[in-house]
């Protein structure tokens, strides 16, 4: 089959990209492969009864298929240039916060509309943080919750599949550079296409490490940020989370001068397993309607860690520590902060004992046994800080899972357009490393959409 257009990976970056390019001129003939399932068919099989861990599907069913790492995500789209990914040093910040809103704007016709945005802007929080060491970043958050940003979804691939040819259960293998067009090979066959977007996420990212390496596209190192997720009722932190929902709240430790920063916070949400190229880690995500609410809130607490001589492998280096806590808890381990603080492991029966119920059937474990010691301290340390203004934080039965890793793709070399050495060929989302968020991700698809559509129009 030959295509005006191929992406490969149907996560945000891909879907908004093909929504963009069908919107303003539906005669382009394009394809979206896949390695995960349509939506419909995504579910993972761990229900806490039969199946209580992860047991390694050939796709994962919360990573791929229609909607990408984003399906069953939080669906927080922040507008910011402060954090979610660098779009903005090739774009420029105006052109960047402007895809976030039109983002914004698609979502909301598509069944996001009565959700409401929250804005740090103005907050007296700011100064409250200020004022005990933490540094709150600007974002403007709407919160789909995992339940709506599935429905925005359904309604997008409903508009899509009328003009575009979906390929689901296929992974491309490979992709072969022709003349004038590209062959995206799998494993019973071929796609040729004139332009070729990929778009293939975190769970993409040793594939299209080693495309780069094939076709000589020059890729650097990225960071990794390694850490725990934080649970605890959602009462202690609702005066933030009523007023902002989301807050990114930065802290330096007074020890070895580390950022420390929250991430991802899930006002009354879930803790849940991620799967990362068969390494299980930890997330969160909440949903809007009422009813699906827990008792708790969850968010990560990170640290950033970049290494570049001699050691370049910071992927590598994050990996062998989650294996550490995969071996010694056979998935996530859970641990009371108490406990970490006292220097012993939690146990069943401490956790049955905890006054804050967990929402992730994890292994109740020690993490100081996983975490290096400097990662460890940098979080206890901001534990305290935010008790200062969440009075609660640091209270003996707040749990703590780990580990939580956010693995960045390798940066891949690619020009302001996106597009790498080879002309038509182009990187984007999370698995060109340039991007690391639902909203970033989107706005680099519907820019290169755009640009394409401006070189087919010439
Ligand atoms: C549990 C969870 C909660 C999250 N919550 C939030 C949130 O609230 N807000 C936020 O901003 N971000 C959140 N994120 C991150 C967000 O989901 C990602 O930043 C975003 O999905 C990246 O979009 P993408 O299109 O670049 O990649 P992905 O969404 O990862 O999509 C890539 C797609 O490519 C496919 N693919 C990979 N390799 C191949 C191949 N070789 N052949 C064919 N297909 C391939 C994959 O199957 C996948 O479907 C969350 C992530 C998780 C896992």
């Amino acid at each position: 089959m030959k295509y005006d257009i191929a992406i490969i990976g149907a996560g945000p970056g891909g879907i908004y990209a093909a929504y963009e390019l069908v919107k303003n001129n539906n005669s382009l003939k394009i394809a979206i492969i896949d390695c995960g399932h349509e939506l419909s068919k995504r579910k993972c099989p761990i229900d806490n009864d039969k199946v209580k861990s992860c047991i390694n599907c050939k796709t994962c069913s919360i990573m791929n298929g229609f909607g990408g790492a984003g399906a069953f995500s939080d669906g927080k789209y922040n507008i910011t240039n402060d954090f979610g990914g660098s779009l903005y040093e090739y774009i420029g910040k105006d052109k960047a916060l402007k895809l976030m809103e039109y983002i914004d704007e698609i979502n909301m016709s598509y069944a996001g509309q009565d959700i409401k945005m929250y804005s740090t802007a103005n907050s007296d929080l700011k100064k409250i943080c200020m004022q005990n060491g933490l540094q709150l970043l600007n974002a403007s958050v709407r919160h789909l919750g995992t339940d709506i940003n599935y429905v925005v979804l359904e309604n997008l691939y409903n508009v899509l599949k009328e003009h575009v040819d979906f390929y689901f259960d296929t992974k491309i293998e490979d992709i072969k550079v022709n003349d004038d067009s590209y062959s995206l090979i799998y494993e019973n066959g071929q796609i040729d296409c004139e332009y070729c977007i990929v778009s293939v996420g975190r769970s993409g990212s040793k594939w299209s490490e080693a495309i780069c390496k094939k076709l000589g596209i020059e890729t650097r190192s990225n960071r990794v940020d390694i850490g725990v997720r934080v649970e605890l009722p959602a009462a202690i932190f609702s005066h933030i989370t009523d007023q902002l929902y989301e807050s990114k709240i930065v802290y330096r430790t007074a020890k070895f001068e580390d950022n420390v920063r929250t991430f991802c916070m899930n006002p009354n949400g879930l803790v849940v397993n991620e799967n990362t190229n068969g390494i299980v880690t930890v997330n969160g995500h909440s949903f809007e309607d009422p009813s699906k609410k827990t008792e708790n809130t969850n968010f990560a607490l990170l640290v950033s860690k970049k290494f570049s001589v001699p050691f370049k492998d910071s992927t590598g280096y994050a990996e062998s520590i989650a294996r550490l806590s995969n071996m010694l808890g056979g998935g996530v381990i859970v641990q009371r902060f108490g406990d970490l603080e006292r220097g012993r492991r939690s146990t069943e029966e401490r956790i049955a004992a905890s006054t804050v119920r967990l929402t992730l059937n994890a292994t109740p474990g020690d993490l100081s046994l996983v975490l290096p010691k400097r990662i460890l301290d940098g979080i206890v340390e901001m534990i305290y800080a935010l008790d200062k203004i969440a009075p609660g934080t640091a209270n003996d039965d707040t749990l703590l899972y780990g580990v939580e890793v956010k693995f960045y793709n390798m940066q891949v070399d690619v020009d302001n357009n996106l597009e790498t050495k080879y002309k038509k060929l182009y990187m984007i989302g999370d698995g060109s490393g340039v991007t690391h968020s639902l909203s970033h991700a989107s706005a680099s698809g519907v820019y290169v959409a755009d640009n394409i559509l401006k070189e087919i129009a010439k």
